[in-house]
């Protein structure tokens, strides 16, 4: 008989799962991991022996694949079939085998080689995915040992944390093979054919080349193990304290982030932090710990009701949003469980990998070391998109099989205009790309350097450069590239960060920075332009067929008086800090502008009565992006104090092509006559009414329609930041007297290709091909698109 020994209390149960959680969630490598936490496991467990068997492809045969205790010569030597000796039935029952005296058991099946008849005891804990056992994790003991349900418990945690491991590397393997599902451009020159292409949905156009560092993976709480407590009450308090450290660290977040990058970035954790104090989700989360018993399980049933909610909503945008109840359970359970959070440093230049781009990737990174952001899910509306592109950094969101590809430190080239990314890029790949980037930075440089040139054509014709802006962030750029003003801020990206109309508190402290940074040069601010493909929750959106001709913009503003008083309110206030122009969106007839009109001299009314002060002399001003509102420009102009075109929507309202749509983009061209015929109509309206007319589509930046709008008489271009320099030089490079020949011959054919020939003749004969900065690309632009 042998002797039974006290085992010493295992000091931290939760720790040693933590750790493992760790471990498995910085894996890279297979047998590096294995090795880990046979390591860890072993010691904390005080086992004698720790190994791992793995299933083999059959399915059938387990092989000794990691071993700390037997001799490390039998590693991938010693194989049993399922069914065959302890740990072969374990596999085969997918059942966890714990036997005291193995020595006695008849299952015993050992191998002389491993020395492993010298072990009393055995436990021995089946990996399993899907009802298929795919390893097993076994502790041997020289003295006897009966092993605890703790200890039961933790081996069969351990096993379950690592089946996703070992599963990914399988699939990698299995991906590499030559039948395996990866797509490998055509092999170029030498065979060089490692690179794998990946693609995915263009999120932030940009190249980045550098190493992957993968974001932790999301530890797999439902796999951690947690035993709750025998007093209710106790686990009751837990939760109840687990949730007020969530709210904490929540709170932590929301002034970090916002320090970093203003109070838009740190609405959604004003959210979170809505939610972990919600009366319904807080009483929800305590009857059910009531009803349980169990901290854990009652989180992840609040959750788990939550979720599915969510994902009955047809909106992506709202169903994103079940992201951030998940993120806050995920939370509270981190606290229940006691993990931390623990990531290796990030090379400078780093692509960041990650299951989604969420928005506490940005709290928890040094952004500033991020090259480019791709994500395996996740679509480009949510807020972490809308953070990437804000920041300028390069991202790809909905990248498939990412995650199993991806390794940490490979090298990643990310075409984020293209929403390509290559792995292990072969050298040709990497110097092509190198090249570009290269050639796009100098180019960068060198004009940022000439941001003080005005926008003058040779013969004197002075137009005005502006930037379009959705969040504080952007407003480096705009010193950066030297724009002379924002010229269109899309007060949108607010509301959709908030998820909700913000305060009037938090948007006059918004718009007053915005205004204070930038004066004395003009701001030009937006009223919402929710609604299409635009949604946000609290607004109470209909389901509409389609949502590009129904409630949106200024419609669904004059249907919400009150957010959109409160938003003019806001406005208003803001706008004696500064410079600033109101612009209200897709405005589409004479009666919209009048109602609209109406409810802003209300607004004004009560800021006089309160005696609060604003910019009497505010001007309202329209955009012009439906071609009724280009017809009737006449009528407008009478009635407002300035025009801004939105080619946007103009091109899309006008063509009668969604401007989301792949499948008709080739058909969206802004050079199109009859885009141009509009343009061309409010130009005259405006300057026959002696107002300002400005353009801030896309269609500002594009060196093939910057000769024309010259030419149109539109004085004010405004576009991404970045862009500002390029049409910089190509004003700087024309002649206003040629442009408005070659406008008004283009309005006088028939297609757009034609009208991409003239200006591209116009363009060649100014010698912008020759230009040292820009000229490989616009040439590269003029032979390519022609939008
Ligand atoms: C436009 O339509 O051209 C525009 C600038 O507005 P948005 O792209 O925000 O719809
Ligand atoms: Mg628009």
């Amino acid at each position: 008989m042998a002797l039974h020994v006290e085992v010493p209390p295992i000091p931290d149960r939760v720790s040693l799962l933590a750790d493992v959680a760790e471990i498995v969630s910085r894996s890279h490598d297979l047998q590096e991991t294995l090795a880990n936490v046979i390591d860890l496991v072993g010691k904390r467990l005080d086992a004698d022996v720790c190994s791992i068997y793995l299933t083999e492809p059959d399915l059938r045969t387990l092989t000794l694949s990691a071993t700390i205790g037997l001799d490390p010569e039998c590693v991938g030597q010693v194989q049993l079939a399922f069914g065959e000796g302890l740990v072969g039935a374990a596999a085969e029952r997918r059942e966890t085998v714990a036997i005291e005296t193995a020595l006695d058991d008849p299952r015993s099946r050992y191998f002389p080689e491993t020395g492993e008849e010298r072990y009393a005891s055995l436990l021995a804990a089946p990996l399993i995915v899907q009802g298929v056992t795919i390893g097993v994790l076994v502790i041997q003991t020289l003295e006897s040992r009966r092993f605890d349900p703790q200890d039961i418990g933790l081996l069969q945690t351990c096993a379950q944390l690592l089946a996703p491991v070992v599963i990914n590397a399988r699939l990698i393997a299995l991906a590499a093979s030559p039948a395996g599902e990866r797509t490998r451009p055509e092999a170029d020159s030498g065979g060089r054919s490692g690179t794998l292409e990946l693609r995915g949905i263009p999120t932030m156009r940009g190249v980045a080349i550098g190493p992957v560092y993968r974001l932790e993976d999301p530890i797999d709480l439902a796999r951690l193990d947690y035993e709750p407590s025998s007093d209710p009450a106790r686990e009751k308090e837990d939760l109840i304290s687990a949730l007020a450290d969530a709210r904490r660290e929540i709170d932590e977040l929301r002034e970090q982030v916002g320090e970093r990058f203003g109070p838009e970035f740190a609405a959604v954790f004003y959210t979170q932090m809505q939610i972990v104090e919600d009366h319904g989700f807080v009483t929800k989360l305590e009857q059910q710990v009531e009803e349980s018993g169990d901290a854990l399980a009652a989180v992840r049933a609040v959750v788990d009701h939550y979720r599915k909610t969510f994902e009955r909503i047809q909106d992506p945008y709202f169903r994103e949003r079940g992201a951030d109840i998940e993120d806050v359970g995920r939370r509270v359970m981190e606290k229940l469980l006691g993990v931390r959070h623990q990531s290796d440093p990030m090379q400078p230049g780093s692509v960041v990998v990650a299951d989604q781009i969420l928005p506490t990737l940005f709290a928890r990174l040094e952004v500033e070391r991020v090259a480019a952001i791709v994500a395996e899910h996740g679509g480009p509306t949510s807020h972490g998109a809308i953070f990437a592109r804000t920041l300028e950094i390069p991202a790809i969101t909905g990248v498939s099989a990412l995650l199993t590809h991806a390794q940490p430190g490979e090298l990643a080239v990310v075409d984020g205009g293209e929403g390509r990314v290559y792995l292990d890029p072969d050298a040709g790949l990497v110097a092509e790309y190198e090249r570009a980037q290269a050639q796009y930075h100098v180019a960068i440089e060198h004009l940022d350097a000439l941001r003080e040139r005005p926008a003058e054509s040779r013969d004197g014709r002075r137009i005005r450069l502006t930037a379009n802006v959705g969040l504080l962030a952007d407003l480096r750029l705009v010193e950066q590239h030297g724009a002379e003003g924002v010229g269109l801020f899309r007060t949108e990206l607010l509301a959709l960060a908030h998820r909700g109309f913000p305060s009037e508190e938090e948007q006059q402290q918004l718009y007053t920075k915005v205004c204070t940074d930038m004066a004395p040069r003009t701001v030009t601010i937006r009223t919402l332009d929710l609604g299409g493909d635009k949604g946000i929750p609290n607004v109470g959106f209909p389901d509409e067929d389609n949502p590009q001709l129904g409630l949106r913009s200024i419609r669904l503003t004059l249907e919400n008086q009150r957010a959109f008083r409160t938003q003019l309110r806001a406005i208003l206030r803001a706008s004696q800090s500064g410079n600033v122009r109101l612009l209200l969106p897709m405005i589409s007839g004479i009666g919209e502008l009048r109602d609209t009109r109406v409810l802003i001299d209300r607004v004004r009314n009560e800021l006089v009565r309160d005696g609060v002060p604003f910019q009497a002399d505010l001007p309202v001003g329209l955009m012009i992006e439906v071609p009724s509102a280009a017809l009737v420009a006449e009528a407008l102009a009478a009635e407002c104090d300035f025009f801004s075109i939105g080619t946007n929507d103009l091109t899309q309202y006008t063509l009668a092509v969604d401007r989301g749509n792949e499948r008709v983009a080739h058909l969206y061209n802004p050079l199109h006559p009859a885009v141009l015929t509009l343009i061309d109509h409010s130009a005259r309206a405006a300057q026959r009414a002696g107002i300002p007319i400005s353009l801030c589509g896309e269609m500002a930046t594009n060196p093939l329609a910057v000769p024309i709008l010259l030419g149109l008489g539109i004085e004010e271009l405004s576009g991404a930041p970045a862009a500002v320099p390029v049409v910089r030089e190509i004003v700087r490079a024309l002649d206003f007297g040629k442009a408005e020949k070659a406008a008004r011959q283009a309005l006088t054919v028939a297609t757009a290709d034609e009208v991409h020939a003239i200006s591209a003749e116009l363009l060649r004969a100014s010698g912008l091909l020759d230009h040292p900065d820009i000229g490989d690309w616009l040439r590269s632009s003029l032979d390519a698109g022609k939008r």
